[in-house]
């Protein structure tokens, strides 16, 4: 404890005691607003002390959100923290960056953008508000077409796997769209694209894939789908579109799964989101929602706001918000680049597959990038999936090499998730996977002390 001694003008010494002072003495009520305010020191003291309850970020894996940036950016952050993204007007800057993290991730899904064309998204809190915007833009498209073809429009459905995360739920209820799901069975833990395209009806608004299950991190196959849904279309002379919820994926397959098509090459693919605070490696507060183009956003749906200054267009569910996330994720992108960016999405992947094995009730995921089929990953059974590597693509190959006998971190206590993030963060600091000292962290990070046994990558 912190004893300090002060003068009076009498000069009688006084002893204050942070822990001795009345303020913290006494407690304060729960529920209402105390009636008198206290000095800020106490304040401080008081609310820190009662946070220290809460469990330590950096343990925590569970949501696979980043508990962890570079020191620099945290500056960033920090000095960012009382700009309101939504005043465009004044704060111009933060505006430009929002735009071309927006133009950088639509180029790295391969949005169809013309050479002076700009790409079509906005950044959100995360992939739920995302999700939220992109739900609404196909409600709005597929009421204006039947609209327009005279026709019943107040049954929308939308097709998904069971597997989807909760914040589809979330814009089925809330905006009054009906969810049909695709049952999943044993051994299969994602959608299947035929019958997903079996439920399709002509009130389906779209079709969600997801890039990374919340369930095991498994990569739904988006091209199927699209291929199976552009033939019912030309069949039926419907056009359901396809949604993508990259939330998790999205900055994971451009880097390491290039050839993989799961974006805007595939025609129905229409809209894309993903966390910025997952694999984009920023804190918590961060998504983007990408449209192919101008037309798959109506126009109507966008606010045009002058009370700050100028013409703003808006089209997000909250107006204010903080600038710190936005800067954050630009800091990320232009700081990792394509290179560093790959290299810890490797190192995600391999603990991930790590983890996959360890916890036998998620043992069939994985992401094998050449044979694309996630689900034959070697049987839970198998400890050392080796024979598998010899028919990797190069680029998983030299991540074999790089992390092989890496050694398992124990089972997480929840899910697998939980060794992702630490990982994932820490990689993002590292600046080559190839050298001596990265390889060195990666064993400080997987040595764990109740180790479960050696896997080859
Ligand atoms: C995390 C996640 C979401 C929700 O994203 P938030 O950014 O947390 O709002 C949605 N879908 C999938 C597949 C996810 O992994």
């Amino acid at each position: 404890m912190a004893l300090s001694r002060a003068q009076t003008s009498s000069g009688e010494s006084l002893i204050s005691s942070t822990f001795a002072s009345r303020y913290v003495r006494t407690a304060l009520p729960r529920f209402r607003m105390p009636e008198q305010s206290i000095p800020k020191d106490a304040a401080y003291q008081i609310i820190n002390d009662e946070l220290m309850l809460d469990g330590n970020p950096r343990l925590n894996l569970a949501s696979f959100v980043t508990t962890w940036m570079e020191p620099e950016c945290d500056k960033l952050i920090q000095d960012s923290v009382n700009k309101n993204y939504v005043d465009m007007d004044e704060y111009p800057v933060t505006t430009e960056f929002q735009n071309r993290c927006v133009n950088m991730i639509a180029h790295l899904f391969n949005a169809p953008i013309g050479e002076d064309e700009t790409a079509v998204g906005v950044g959100t809190v995360g992939s739920s508000e995302a999700i939220m915007l992109a739900g609404l833009a196909f409600k709005r498209k597929w009421q204006n077409k039947m609209k327009a073809e005279g026709k019943p429009h107040d049954k929308p459905n939308i097709v998904t796997g069971a597997n989807v995360q909760v914040c589809w739920e979330k814009f089925a209820r809330y905006f009054e769209v009906e969810l049909k799901e695709v049952k999943l069975r044993e051994g299969y833990y994602v959608m299947d694209p035929e019958k997903a395209v079996e439920l399709v009806d002509e009130n389906t608004i779209c079709v969600a894939a997801i890039l990374g299950s919340t369930l095991n991190g498994e990569f739904e196959d988006v091209k199927r789908l699209n291929d199976l849904l552009v033939a019912k279309n030309a069949e039926t002379g419907w056009d359901t579109p396809i949604h993508v919820d990259a939330a998790s994926g999205g900055f994971i397959a451009p880097f390491i799964y290039p050839e993989l098509e799961w974006d805007f090459r595939l025609p129905l693919v229409k809209s894309i989101n993903v966390s910025g605070h997952k694999y984009g490696l920023v804190y918590a507060g961060v998504g983007w929602v990408i449209w192919r183009n101008k037309e798959d956003l109506p126009d109507e749906l966008i606010f045009h706001i002058n009370y700050l200054g100028a013409d703003q267009p808006t089209f997000t569910l909250n107006f204010s918000k903080g600038s710190s996330q936005i800067i954050a994720q630009y800091y990320q992108l232009i700081r990792l680049g394509f290179e560093a960016t790959r290299t810890s999405c490797k190192i995600a992947g391999t603990t991930q597959r790590c983890s996959g094995r360890e916890s036998r009730r998620w043992a069939t995921f994985t992401w094998c990038p050449r044979t694309r089929a996630c689900r034959s990953w070697p049987s839970p059974s198998r400890t050392r999936p080796t024979t598998r590597c010899s028919r990797w693509s190069r680029a998983c190959a030299a991540s074999a090499g790089l992390f092989r006998h890496t050694q398992c971190p124990p089972t997480p206590s929840t899910s697998p998730s939980c060794v992702w993030s630490s990982v994932r963060t820490s990689a993002a600091a590292w600046p080559s996977a190839s050298s001596p000292t990265s390889r060195r962290s990666w064993w400080r990070w997987t040595r764990m002390p109740r180790s479960m046994g050696i896997t080859s990558m």
